[in-house]
């Protein structure tokens, strides 16, 4: 390894996980993945190949009836055992994130680690909770697990992602194998060093690599693939829900937004303004549910303008290893070009540049980065107000009434998050009931990892996370006495 080429951190992951153990894929080729601030390989993982899911599938088969027969307590045990690793490994897994997908190093380990964390955490307590038999009429309802799950993940927020999907299937008794983005894979695989170190049951969890063309695409239409659980692209999504409708799979979308953050007039200016960047900003903007449509009155468009343009400036741009940056780089220089094609698209179609753009900044010569960039004069039919960006991209459109606001907000082909301020509780609850969307925040509320997550219309189907999450993956069964 030459060190112009890799970085100082650096490790190889030669091997898939099958059946409890590390196994070679049936290729030898490797992909290499880059360090999103430095631009270098910082870690190879293997290539993989259709040819490894039956292997994995197969696995996962043998081991669903001994792992769904165990008692619930049992399965939490190693669920907690698999959650403190991830605790003790806090560090290192934030550490490869960070440099894979470009969020600031702190962000990392409070949102990146810390979320996955909860993910699991509420997956027991789900569990623990659950009535896994009801009495109805002359029936005993059961809920069995569903069997093998697919379980195949973005970049943008790796570790989250898995977890939210296997926490609650294997939670529930499933049996998983996971494909994870080859963009930002390794904290996939350290995760399998964790699950191996906690002796889950060979074939409980598997790990497979390799992309979602072939072998993500060979494993929604495994026949031995009970459901499919996918984040990512509706474009992919779409690809997925065809694939594994042949096999009459369970399937469950959560894919992509282009949500709406709506001012209305008696809303707090002040709170909404480091608000609405925030919730355009996190992780360079590469979040499904980040609000990137500000839809805000006519009469208080150049107020609101000049207050963004001020608290912009806080969001330092730099290196995620370095103090105080808030906006570090994207995951590749695919998502780096596709991000500038929407900046110059909506600039063609007549929005006005308030800050950023697509220019490398100037003391980064180096790293996947676009500036917080703000887009005012955007109408609602133009690309960018219309289609998932993925970068720190915030469009502001303007209303004159409060039903155009709604219908600004509901007008695109998604749904999945939302949010609208106002002073008065009424008139913003009301207003978020009719948005069209899986999940709206009043007045800058903070996430819950316990409620539902997932959209409405393209941006999906079924909900991830806590008991919502959980329910998704159990099957039915009445017993009629
Ligand atoms: P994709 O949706 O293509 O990828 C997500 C995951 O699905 C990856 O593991 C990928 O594998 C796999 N995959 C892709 N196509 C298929 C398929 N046909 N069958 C099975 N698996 C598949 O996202 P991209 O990385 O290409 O990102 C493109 C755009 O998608 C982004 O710009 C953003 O707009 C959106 N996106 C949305 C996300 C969200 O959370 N809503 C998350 C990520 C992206 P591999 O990458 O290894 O080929």
């Amino acid at each position: 390894m030459t060190s112009e080429r890799h970085a100082s951190y650096y490790r190889d992951f030669d091997n898939l996980y099958v059946g409890g153990r590390f196994i070679e894929s049936t290729t030898s080729e490797i992909v290499e993945v880059d360090d999103s601030f430095t631009e270098a390989t910082f870690a190879t993982i293997p290539r993989g190949s259709p040819d490894d899911v039956p292997l994995a599938v197969q696995a996962a088969r043998e081991a669903f009836d001994g792992w769904s027969s165990l008692g619930v307590e049992t399965r939490v045990r190693y669920l907690v055992a698999i959650c403190e690793q991830i605790q003790e490994r806090t560090e290192e897994l934030a550490e490869v994130i960070s440099r894979e997908v470009g969020m600031p190093i702190g962000l990392s380990k409070k949102i990146q680690v810390g979320l996955a964390i909860a993910d699991i955490e509420n997956s027991i307590k789900a569990i623990q909770q659950e009535n896994l038999c009801e009495v109805v009429g002359n029936s005993k309802v059961f809920k069995e697990p569903i069997g093998v799950v697919a379980a195949i993940t973005p970049w943008n927020y790796p570790l989250h992602q898995i977890m939210a999907k296997i926490g609650p299937a294997l939670a529930s008794g499933c049996t998983v194998v996971v494909k994870p983005a080859s963009e930002a894979p390794l904290s996939a695989a350290i995760l399998a060093e964790i699950v191996h170190s906690c002796r889950l049951p060979g074939g409980v969890f598997n790990l497979i690599f390799g992309p979602g063309a072939d072998v993500g695409r060979a494993l929604v239409g495994d026949p031995c693939v009970d459901m499919v659980s996918f984040t990512g692209s509706t474009r992919a999504g779409r690809d997925i829900g065809t694939v594994a409708s042949q096999g009459v799979k369970r399937v469950v979308l959560e894919l992509g937004g282009k949500s709406a953050n709506v001012f209305l007039p008696d809303g707090d200016i002040d709170r909404f303004v480091p608000a609405a960047l925030n919730g355009a900003f996190l992780n360079s903007g590469q979040t499904c549910s980040a609000l990137t449509r500000l839809v805000v009155p006519k009469d208080r468009a150049d107020e609101i303008e000049l207050k963004l343009r001020l608290e912009v400036r806080k969001f330092s741009l730099g290196s995620p290893f370095e103090k105080g940056v808030r906006v570090g780089p994207l995951v590749s220089s695919q998502q780096q070009g596709r991000v500038r094609s929407y900046i110059d698209s909506a600039l063609e179609e007549g929005a006005r540049l308030v800050c950023g753009g697509t220019g490398q900044p100037p003391d980064f010569p180096k790293g996947y980065f676009i500036e917080p960039t703000i887009l005012a004069d955007v109408t609602p039919k133009m690309r960018v107000a219309q289609e998932e960006v993925f970068g720190p991209v915030l469009s502001v459109l303007t209303y004159e009434s409060e039903e155009e606001a709604l219908e600004i907000a509901n007008d695109t082909i998604y749904g999945l998050a939302g949010a609208v301020w106002s002073e008065d509780a009424d008139r913003a609850t009301k207003f978020a009931l009719r948005m069209r969307a899986g999940q709206v925040d009043i007045n800058g509320a903070t996430y819950n990892p316990l409620a539902p997550f997932g959209g409405y219309k393209q941006s999906g189907n079924g909900r991830e996370l806590g008991k919502y999450g959980l329910a998704e993956y159990f099957e039915l069964k009445a017993l009629q006495t």
